[in-house]
């Protein structure tokens, strides 16, 4: 163990007191020097720690009160002043100490009042103990009243000393060097005192008066010590510990043993006169009172971790609204009201939309940041009588007792949604989070439980979500037949492939600057037994949910690559146009996936560098390394990776550069606004500047009008699709689409065209 300076000082300084102990003890001749030099090293100490700032004002206060006492006490004694006012100055002192310790105990393991009511106890008890055992005696014997009375104090005051000192060692927190010195030097010190008394009272002689300056000088030497220890800076640190186990079997034997004694001895050692008697039933009246305050103190404080206890097994730990149980009770409670009073209470489901993006890319901390954020603000949104709790992750719930009318419950999820209106600060910087509503209310004449009302706003909130997020929903009835025909879809989409329903749209995809279709985008139709056709925007996340998409998706790579192969064959479009297919973070997930591509492409005969295989950011983001395995596997084939909705999701910069990509594809949203809106304008132009300094191919997709064409090829941006260029068409149509496509020429007014755009 390496020691450094100040630990060898301390450590010196205690041999050192050992010595001057000892040597005290042996050479009657010598002690009151070597006290009064053990006096001079406590200074020191004191003033040392004091001047490093390791003290705080109160304990330089009660220290050089301590110092200042004992120092006064033993100038006193050597100018052999009357003996009671030295003996007060020492008593003084030991005042000092215990407030010293009490302010230590407080400092390091919070104040607790169990430990104010049982040092109470413990004072009282050992001051009855004292006075039938010394300080009685010594009134018998030296007739000065004050210095017995005195001498007789010294125990209680000590034993609270020893007490706060046991308190402090019987904690099993971490203990410092300085706090176990400081610990050691008490007890040496109220040895001191007890040794004394005892003299005094004519238990012991002389040898009494010699133990105690021995024990004394012990005593100051090793604070001393524990004051030039660099530890001492913990002992005065407001850092607590803050561990609730404060009840210890220590602490309680030893309140006990305070308790006990006393009336043993009352019991044992019959009063001598009428003073005796009458000290004797006033203490033990005062310890009864103690006792019964430390009982009080007890039964609050147990209370309070009731109390404690009850708060969080019902509120929610991160930010302290509701949990789950306590807004079931909340909910239950007003339906029971509302049946008196013949009002709906109202339930809000509030849930953020694409919370998940949120936790996965900026971590933990963050997304617990934001849940905070967002508690604080639905509670200062909602009126007084409402409660918002939190059921779980990113689920609030916002409960209105009362709501005059269902106008006014149609206000109050407005309130809702205005929350997430101006972004969230978090420490990485603003977010804007968006959230969806649902509102279910008790219906008037049926008996609604808790629970049901619960189900109901978050059915209305899966509505919201459905439609598009950041909205509302009202719970109706017909929600629970949207659920029923949800598993109808899952359960007929299981068996579509096998029906052969399933069919797959082409959209084609123009170069701007040469005017060809150079490529396709395969788009899925589910073409239901009784003709209707439904988009995939509807059945694509059911058999995400399902993983029907795995073998769907399969089927979709070699239909694409077949009907790719065919129209080449067929002289439809150029032999080297391309295929684009979209694929889902299921399936990139499926370690075949690869291989069903590879399969897909020796099957149909397509070369590997036609196929464009579309993905989101999302598993990126989820699942960075299973993406990355993934797509580098279908880099090797030859494959080419495009980068769909681009500028939808999070679209780091440092995505696009850890992922192997080939193009982006600019998300509809910002085509949509590029002719008009200069936000969308500036955000297409960076995503073409930074495409093309990464060398990546870029296709504007959603362009519907000849406007919006028109800017984004000023902008820079090479390929195109959209209804204005072609709807997406059934695999037979492709022939005529792209021969009135050729026939148009391509667009070539873009070439030459003087376009209205503010670069
Ligand atoms: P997406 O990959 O972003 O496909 C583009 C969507 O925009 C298509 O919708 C297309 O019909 C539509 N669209 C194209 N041009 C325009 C335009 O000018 N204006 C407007 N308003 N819309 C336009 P669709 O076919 O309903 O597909 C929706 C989404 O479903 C696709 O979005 C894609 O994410 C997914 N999807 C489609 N087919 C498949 C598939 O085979 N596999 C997987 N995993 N997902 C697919
Ligand atoms: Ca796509
Ligand atoms: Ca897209």
């Amino acid at each position: 163990m390496k020691l450094d300076r100040s630990s060898v000082v301390s450590i010196t300084v205690c041999i050192v007191g050992v010595f001057m102990s000892i040597v005290a003890f042996t050479r009657p001749t010598v002690t009151d020097s070597i006290y009064q030099v053990s006096i001079v090293f406590l200074i020191v100490g004191t003033t040392t720690a004091g001047i490093r700032g390791m003290l705080n004002r109160r304990l330089i206060i009660t220290l050089g009160g301590v110092v200042v006492s004992f120092g006064a006490s033993a100038v006193a004694a050597s100018l052999g002043v009357d003996r009671l006012l030295v003996e007060s100055l020492d008593f003084v002192g030991a005042l000092f100490l215990a407030a010293t310790m009490l302010e230590l105990v407080n400092r390091n393991y919070g104040s607790d009042e169990g430990v104010l009511g049982d040092a109470l106890v413990v004072g009282f008890g050992s001051w009855l103990t004292s006075w039938v055992l010394l300080v009685e005696p010594m009134l018998r014997r030296l007739n000065s009243t004050g210095s017995s009375i005195l001498s007789g104090l010294y125990l209680p005051v000590g034993s609270v000393i020893l007490f706060l000192v046991m308190w402090a060692l019987f904690r099993n927190t971490r203990r410092y060097p300085s706090m176990q010195l400081i610990c050691t030097a008490l007890i040496f010190n109220l040895a001191g005192d007890v040794s004394n008394a005892m003299y005094l009272a004519g238990h012991i002689d002389s040898v009494g008066v010699r133990l105690s300056n021995s024990a004394y000088i012990i005593g100051y030497t090793f604070s001393a010590a524990a004051f030039l220890h660099p530890s001492v800076g913990n002992l005065t640190s407001t850092q607590r510990n803050n561990d609730t186990q404060t009840r210890f079997v220590g602490r309680l034997v030893i309140t006990a043993m305070s308790l006990l004694t006393p009336f043993l001895l009352l019991a044992i050692v019959p009063p001598t006169n009428r003073v005796d008697k009458l000290v004797r039933a006033v203490s033990a009246l005062i310890l009864g009172g103690a006792t019964a305050l430390r009982v009080v103190l007890a039964v609050r404080s147990n209370h309070r971790t009731q109390q404690i206890l009850v708060r969080n097994a019902q509120t929610d730990a991160l930010t302290g609204l509701p949990n789950r149980t306590l807004i079931l009770d909340q909910i239950n409670d007003c339906i029971q009201t509302s049946w008196k009073t013949h009002v709906l209470p109202t339930v809000y489901f509030v849930d953020l939309d694409r919370f998940k993006n949120i936790n996965d890319s900026l971590g933990h901390a963050a997304g617990d940041e934001l849940l905070t954020l967002v508690a604080n603000r639905l509670v200062n949104a909602v009126p007084g009588q409402s409660t918002v709790g939190r059921l779980s992750g990113d689920e609030y719930v916002v409960i209105d007792p009362a709501p005059e009318s269902p106008g006014r419950a149609m206000e109050m999820a407005d309130r809702l949604l205005a929350v997430f209106a101006e972004p969230f600060g978090l420490s990485h910087g603003d977010v804007f989070v968006s959230a969806s509503v649902g509102v279910a209310s008790c219906v008037s004449g049926t008996k609604t439980t808790a629970e049901d009302l619960l189900r109901h706003a978050d059915t209305a909130m899966y509505r919201a979500k459905d439609a598009g997020r950041n909205c509302m929903a009202v719970f109706d009835e017909s929600m629970h037949e949207r659920v029923a025909q949800r598993l109808a879809i899952e359960t007929a989409l299981y068996r579509a492939l096998d029906r052969r329903e399933l069919r797959l749209f082409h959209q084609p995809i123009l170069d701007l600057e040469s005017g060809d279709v150079v490529g396709f985008e395969a788009l899925m139709r589910w073409q239901q037994g009784d003709g209707t056709i439904v988009s995939p925007a509807e059945f694509i996340p059911i058999a995400e949910d399902t993983g029907t998409i795995v073998p769907i998706g399969a089927w979709a790579v070699l239909e694409a690559l077949s009907q790719l192969k065919s129209w080449i064959g067929d002289g439809v479009c150029s032999p080297t146009a391309t295929m684009s297919v979209n694929v889902s973070p299921r399936q990139l997930a499926d370690p075949n996936f690869p291989n069903v591509v590879s399969e897909a492409l020796v099957r149909s005969g397509v070369s590997p560098h036609q196929l464009w295989l579309e993905v989101t950011e999302s598993m990126m983001i989820s699942e960075p390394e299973i993406a990355l395995a993934s797509l580098r596997k279908l880099r090797m084939l030859g494959v080419r990776i495009a980068l769909d909705d681009f500028g939808t999701g999070f679209s780091s910069l440092s995505l696009i550069q850890k992922f192997p990509l080939q193009r982006l594809k600019i998300d509809r949203a910002f085509v949509q606004g590029v002719a008009d809106n200069s936000n969308d304008r500036s955000l297409v132009r960076t995503i073409v500047a930074m495409g093309r300094s990464l060398g990546l191919d870029l296709v504007a997709e959603g362009v519907e009008s000849i406007h919006q064409l028109q800017v984004l090829h000023d902008l820079g941006c090479t390929k195109a699709q959209g209804f204005l260029i072609s709807h997406p068409v059934p695999g037979d149509a492709m022939r005529s689409t792209v021969a009135a496509l050729e026939r148009l020429g391509g667009f070539p007014n873009l070439r030459t065209g003087n376009s209205p755009i503010n670069r």
